[in-house]
């Protein structure tokens, strides 16, 4: 996929692979062009620095539970250290650049990020667990398209907002997820400082080896230092960093219990806050669809990075004149997904993201049969090491099953039928989420009149999961606010 315009489509659907009844070879991608430090520090006004407390914790490689590296643990005082950096360089450097001298840094690191992809694309499966194939082809060249795009509006702001005087919020403090681990720092870092602003970022405890190979292409590319932080460490870390009294902007993305915990430590103070938190996203299958490829879109939708999306489509509502038909297709297809090693370009599905992750799909596996939905899942050999869940659907599914209302964040399907058009809308909207909904219908009508209809801040037609940098992302009741993406984007790290 070329990257030479910044303005890509990029569509997640997952390619179908061999039969695995067939006999083939693995095809591992090697680790030769990654080199992992033995430990790492934090970057802190444009070093790597040891931790103030100096101490660290392993990050390992979910698909075998091996250890890859030490990570630094920082601490008040390093919070600190970077807030100060990051405003030093705010008022000293990065917002007083011109424009057009901040968008060729972020051309220069988008270039980099391509440069030095293959490593960035391994580092991430290896310690995410995610299959390579997606790492490769997703994560990777979206990043850098992230930063193409902002790269372009550095210049551009007083176009992006006519008669009005765009200006930088400061410094912006940035928390995010394991499961997008260097997409989510390149939507955090990417516009804001197009816009002028400076950061302090966090990614998570478990996944900090790309953010911090991120942080050596920040070197490179010669950013003024304190432009760009980044702080490791666990939850507490993340806490200390959105409540640092020297941050005026703060975005968020994670569960919807700590989005509200960082709400309400943000109440009565003027920072400004975004918040890109869970979802449990329908996805409405009609009658008139082309089954096969509706049923290709469900797959992606759900099974896509082991369910570890946001806006994974984790219900399916299926019009009940086509369900058996559907869930025959559905369970043919999830029979020749592979599970297993992440690193072979075979892999569909990759590991669960850690111990953690694999006991909370467990309890709702449970949870789904205890109350009283029926589990399907293929028999496919799993791995004998490291965090594994097949492919599964549930069937039978009421509304007020657990696995029907809480984010699992799995490879977990619950299905549902729906007789009319106004069941299938009540149904979808039946969630205190709103992050994300899919439509298969050939009927152009309908598919305006559901986009009208339902409750969520992306919704996707006969498709899923379709990505752009141009296209704004976020959501509506518990999974959030603010949006992140197009000039949406630009507008959350700026004041006009
Ligand atoms: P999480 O537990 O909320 O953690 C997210 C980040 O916040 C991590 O870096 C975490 O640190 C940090 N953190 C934990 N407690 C904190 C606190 N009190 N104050 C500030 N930061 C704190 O979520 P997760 O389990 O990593 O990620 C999965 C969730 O993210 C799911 O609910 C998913 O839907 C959501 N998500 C949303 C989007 C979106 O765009 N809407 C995208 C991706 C994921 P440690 O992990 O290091 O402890
Ligand atoms: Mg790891």
């Amino acid at each position: 996929m070329s990257l030479a315009n910044s303005n890509i489509e990029t569509n997640l659907t997952m390619k179908p692979t061999l039969d695995p009844n067939w006999p083939s070879s693995p095809a591992l991608e090697s680790r030769d062009s990654v080199r992992l430090a033995k430990s790492y520090g934090l970057f802190v006004n444009g070093e790597f620095t040891p931790s103030s407390g100096n101490r660290k914790y392993w990050t390992i490689n979910p698909a075998n539970e091996q250890r890859l590296s030490r990570i630094s643990e920082s601490t008040a005082g390093d919070v600190d250290r970077a807030v100060q950096a990051a405003r030093n360089c705010y008022e000293k450097q990065w917002s007083r650049l011109r424009p057009a001298e901040r968008g060729k840094y972020l051309y220069r690191i988008a270039r980099l990020i391509q440069e030095r992809s293959r490593e960035f694309a391994i580092l991430e499966t290896l310690d995410g667990g995610k299959p390579i194939r997606e790492s490769r082809e997703i994560d990777i060249p979206l990043a850098a398209a992230h930063f193409f795009y902002y790269a372009g509006w550095a210049d551009k702001l007083p176009y992006a907002f006519p008669n009005r005087k765009p200006q930088p919020l400061g410094v912006a403090a940035q928390v995010i997820p394991w499961n997008f681990p260097l997409l989510m720092a390149a939507w955090k870092i990417a516009p804001a400082l197009a816009c002028g602003n400076t950061v302090v970022l966090k990614p998570a405890e478990t996944t900090s080896l790309t953010a911090l190979l991120l942080a050596e292409i920040i070197q490179q590319a010669d950013l003024p230092p304190g432009a760009v932080n980044i702080l490791t460490g666990h939850g507490p870390v993340g806490q200390a960093l959105v409540e640092h009294p020297g941050v005026d902007k703060v975005a968020f993305t994670g569960s919807t219990r700590v989005g509200k915990s960082i709400q309400r430590a943000l109440a009565a103070t003027d920072r400004r806050c975004t918040l890109e938190l869970g979802g449990k996203a329908a996805h409405l299958l009609f009658a008139d669809a082309p089954i096969d490829q509706a049923v290709e879109g469900v797959v992606n939708g759900i099974y896509f990075n082991q369910g570890h999306v946001c806006c994974a489509g984790s219900r399916l509502l299926v019009e009940e004149s086509v369900s058996d038909e559907v869930i025959e297709k559905l369970k043919q297809r999830m029979g020749t997904l592979r599970v297993g090693e992440p690193l072979d370009k075979n892999t569909d599905i990759g590991a669960i993201h850690s111990r953690q992750q694999w006991n909370t799909i467990q309890q709702y596996l449970e949870s789904g049969q205890a109350d009283g939905a029926t589990m399907y899942q293929p028999d496919c050999p799993l791995p004998k090491s490291g965090f594994w869940s097949r492919p599964t659907l549930f069937t039978g599914v009421s509304q007020s099953n657990r696995i029907s209302q809480e984010e699992i964040f799995g490879p977990v399907l619950a299905v549902q039928t729906f007789r009319t058009v106004a069941e299938a809308i009540g149904k979808a909207n039946n969630t205190r989420y709103g992050l994300s909904a899919g439509v298969w219908t050939t009927k152009g009508s309908r598919v305006l009149n559901l986009a009208a209809q339902l409750k969520a801040g992306v919704i996707w037609a006969n498709s899923y999961n379709q990505f752009d940098p141009a296209s704004p992302f976020g959501g509506y009741g518990e999974s959030g606010f603010g949006r992140e993406g197009g000039l949406h984007g630009l507008s959350a790290y700026l004041t006009y």
